[in-house]
């Protein structure tokens, strides 16, 4: 089996940013802007997300986190570094922080957006998205079906007819 380069996502994929924005007492109130007032370090893990990383990385593929942080709230970019140490300690000093993810070069991203590059990422985009089947199970078991030249593929947990429709990468045909 080819060792793959993986880079994943934070919030929505690894950190649990909707649970902490609907548990802040500001949630419903006009104006509040989870991305510049939450604490970063302090999210839950997403489901299934720790496990995922562990398996993974037993499997000796190469990990690394690929995170937009939001600009006008720096001391997030630092929350974010304490929020991997205190739970995926083994990807420390394995972190990009990028508003930019079509520029990482690597095998696979894992997802929840498409705001940032991610559609012009060249390896297999997974779109992550467990309420459509797309979650942490879903990705460890399509890693684990790739063949050792695999197809680049653009896997969408959000498309609204077919919930996971897999499509070759124009820009590899
Ligand atoms: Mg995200």
């Amino acid at each position: 089996m080819e060792k793959l380069r993986i880079f994943i996502d934070m919030d929505g994929v690894l950190a649990n940013f909707d649970k902490a924005k609907q548990s802040h007492p500001n949630f419903e109130k006009k104006g509040f802007r989870p991305d510049l007032t939450l604490d970063f370090s302090k999210f839950e893990p997403m489901p299934g997300a720790l496990e995922a990383v562990k398996k993974l990385g037993d499997m000796g593929h190469d990990l690394f986190i690929a995170t937009t942080p939001p600009w006008n709230h720096p001391d997030a970019w630092g929350q974010k570094r304490h929020w991997v140490e205190n739970h995926l300690p083994q990807l420390k000093r394995k972190m990009f922080l990028t508003h930019r993810k079509d520029l990482l070069i690597g095998d696979v991203l894992i997802d929840d957006s498409i705001y940032r590059g991610q559609r012009d990422f060249r390896g297999t985009f997974i779109r992550f998205n467990p309420n459509n089947g797309v979650g942490w199970d879903f990705c460890v078991k399509t890693i684990v079906g790739m063949e050792e030249s695999h197809n680049k593929k653009w896997i969408d947990g959000r498309s609204e007819n077919d919930p996971v429709t897999i499509w070759n990468n124009k820009k590899n045909n």
